[in-house]
């Protein structure tokens, strides 16, 4: 049965998001069913001339911050209550909130509500993963100095920050969190298994699309960075192509890909190593690009 799952985007700029949804993978996904996206004008659950979302913040100082009142009308109009009306606990599928070894929250059930924030968790592509399991992701837009943090205790299963960065509004974050989870909703990606083999992935051990019998050309990158790719034609600017790439030994090529990760990896997020899963093998080999990198 195909599975389908819903994002829905709450902001002040409803217009921020014409045309970001409809390209590519994302597009197709939505014209086929397996992923849907609502965009819900914050200003729409206001009940004032002005159509007011903020005010200023309690104890001074700069800025504005997001009211409460219309966040709370606006997720109430997707069906949200808040963790009074809950019954005093929050989602009783978020307890314990245990933190994985990979950065990601155990979190199942059928929809999660995210505050985009700088101060929030780092969304990475472990948390994805885990995120492309619900049904459906509530995802709320900041502005101006932020969001009145009682929407945050009241109604929030996590608080996810894209990076260490201060944007101006949660839109663009909301994009990155629904384009990364969105492909990885079964279905999404025309090769299951093109999901699986790419920065981030999973390890060796936990790909589930090996067809028996089929030499594999590739690692899971156990949180690695990918290894870099080509294509035709073989000489460009000067540069040749590895050779071992058109030799058609897969054996070989898994070989190198490897060490290419390890090599990217140590080069550009060394502090990737310290969490990734790494073989006998790959630490010989690390250890054989540090001495080169020394020497
Ligand atoms: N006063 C906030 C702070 O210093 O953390 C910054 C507010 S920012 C100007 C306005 C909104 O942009 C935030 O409420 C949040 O929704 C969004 N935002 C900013 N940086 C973000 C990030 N790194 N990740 C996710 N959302 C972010």
């Amino acid at each position: 049965m195909i599975r389908s799952m819903r994002f829905e985007i709450v902001t002040i700029f409803p217009g921020f998001f014409a045309g970001i949804f409809e390209h590519g993978i994302v597009r197709r996904a939505q014209a086929e069913g397996l992923v849907e996206v609502g965009i819900h004008d914050l200003r729409g659950f206001t009940h004032d001339r002005h159509r007011t979302v903020d005010d200023r913040p309690f104890g001074g100082g700069e800025g504005m911050v997001l009211k409460p009142e219309p966040l709370a009308e606006a997720l109430a109009s997707l069906g949200i209550r808040n963790k009074n009306e809950r019954g005093g606990s929050r989602d009783p599928t978020l307890a314990p909130k245990k933190t994985r070894k990979d950065g990601a929250r155990n979190i199942s059930g059928s929809t999660k509500v995210i505050l985009l924030s700088a101060q929030g968790r780092p969304f990475r592509q472990a948390v994805a993963r885990e995120l492309a399991k619900v049904d459906r992701v509530v995802l709320i837009c900041g502005r101006y100095e932020g969001v009145d943090e009682r929407i945050n205790e009241l109604y929030c299963d996590m608080e996810l920050s894209i990076g260490d960065y201060v944007l101006s509004g949660g839109e663009l974050a909301a994009a990155v969190v629904v384009d990364t989870v969105m492909r990885l909703v079964p279905g999404v990606l025309g090769n299951e298994s093109s999901g699986e083999f790419e920065s981030f992935g999973v390890a060796d051990a936990e790909i589930l699309s090996d067809q028996e019998g089929v030499p594999r050309s590739q690692h899971g990158a156990g949180g690695l960075l990918d290894y870099p790719h080509y294509t035709r034609p073989a000489e460009f600017g000067g540069l040749r192509a590895p050779e071992v790439l058109m030799n058609g030994d897969h054996l070989e090529i898994r070989r190198w890909r490897r060490e290419q990760q390890l090599r990217k990896t140590l080069a550009n997020r060394p502090d990737l190593l310290v969490g990734a899963e790494l073989s006998a093998d790959d630490r010989r080999l690390l250890e054989r690009i540090r001495k080169e990198a020394a020497s």
